[in-house]
């Protein structure tokens, strides 16, 4: 398979002030994350909320900058492009948000927004991008006969439905979509989910998707990165994943998913405590505090990435 996107060590460090007067702490938000993406595949980021995963798919389409590393995208390490060969890029890379209301100008009709993103990039004339934002509008499962009512004449699911044409409408090559479903109630969700994965089809798109719903990430991804404050902690394909986790973080994360399986005998591990503070992180390995398995070395030093063959895991015990 041909990569598409090439994220390498990819860092995003806030600077905080707890107080007026206390000195500056640093939040490694994103710390040294590095993963490939295939043409045409999805790839799940997954993990607690506050673990980097949204930071770092907001990075790759440069909504947020990060500090170091590189982004590979199309030929084009996209962290240093300039402004405007940035701006013809974004054509090819769109996000699909968790709250579509946030992103859909209330102001304007469904025309206006989806003919907006062609008409910024110079793409067809009037007429044609009027029978562009019809079709688009089709193809999402809602009539054209909505292209002149505003955002909030519609449902969540619907409004989902318009972030995601937004998106389509400029045949991205990559779409990050980030929690797309969280927001909808159950019975919309698969809807939604269903009209992903025909959109792919169709539109030969690759995906990243970011969610802390494993259910739906074992359904829809076909490799996971597990992030942990601000970390990769283990990548594999996702049926592997799902049936061996490595990590102990994983394992755990994974042990809390409800059974569906009757063969399924596995015990839920409770981890113990919360998810420490990013501005204040654990020494060596930043699970050590919670992990069962934890040794003497997992608190001094930081634990080597391992593959395992197309399974990459970072954590002493499989060194
Ligand atoms: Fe647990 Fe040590 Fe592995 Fe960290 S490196 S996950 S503390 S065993
Ligand atoms: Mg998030």
């Amino acid at each position: 398979p041909e990569p598409l996107l090439e994220v390498k060590h990819l860092k995003k460090y806030y600077e905080l002030k707890k107080g007026w007067f206390s000195p500056k702490q640093q939040v490694k938000a994103v710390d040294d994350v590095s993963f490939t993406v295939y043409r045409g595949e999805t790839y799940g980021l997954v993990g607690e909320s506050g673990c980097g995963k949204s930071t770092t798919g907001r990075a790759i389409l440069r909504l947020q900058e990060a500090n170091a590393g590189e982004i590979w995208f199309a030929g084009e390490n996209v962290a240093r492009l300039p402004y405007e060969r940035m701006r013809r890029l974004r054509r090819r890379m769109q996000m699909v948000f968790q709250d579509p209301y946030a992103s859909l100008n209330p102001k304007k009709t469904i025309l206006q927004i989806l003919t907006e993103p062609l008409r910024v990039h110079g793409l067809y004339s009037p007429d044609e991008r009027v029978k562009k934002a019809s079709e688009i509008l089709k193809i999402v499962g809602l009539s054209d006969y909505h292209l002149h009512s505003y955002p909030h004449e519609f449902s969540g699911g619907q409004r989902q439905r318009i972030g995601i044409a937004k998106a389509v409408i400029l045949q991205p090559d990559l779409i990050v979509a980030d929690e797309p479903v969280s927001a909808l109630d159950v019975s919309i969700q698969s809807q939604v989910i269903n009209l992903l994965l025909q959109l792919q089809r169709e539109f030969h798109l690759t995906y990243i998707f970011i969610s802390h719903d494993l259910g739906v990430v074992r359904h829809i991804t076909d490799r996971v990165g597990v992030m942990y404050l601000g970390k990769l902690v283990e990548q594999a394909q996702t049926e592997k994943l799902f049936q061996e986790p490595k990590h102990p973080y994983t394992q755990a994360l994974l042990s809390a998913v409800p059974i569906t399986h009757p063969d399924d005998t596995r015990e839920r591990i409770i981890l113990s405590g919360d998810v420490p503070s990013p501005l204040d992180p654990p020494q060596g390995c930043t699970f050590h505090p919670r992990c069962p398995a934890c040794m003497e070395v997992c608190r001094t030093e930081k634990p080597p990435v391992v593959d395992l063959g197309e399974h990459i895991v970072a954590c002493h015990l499989y060194v």
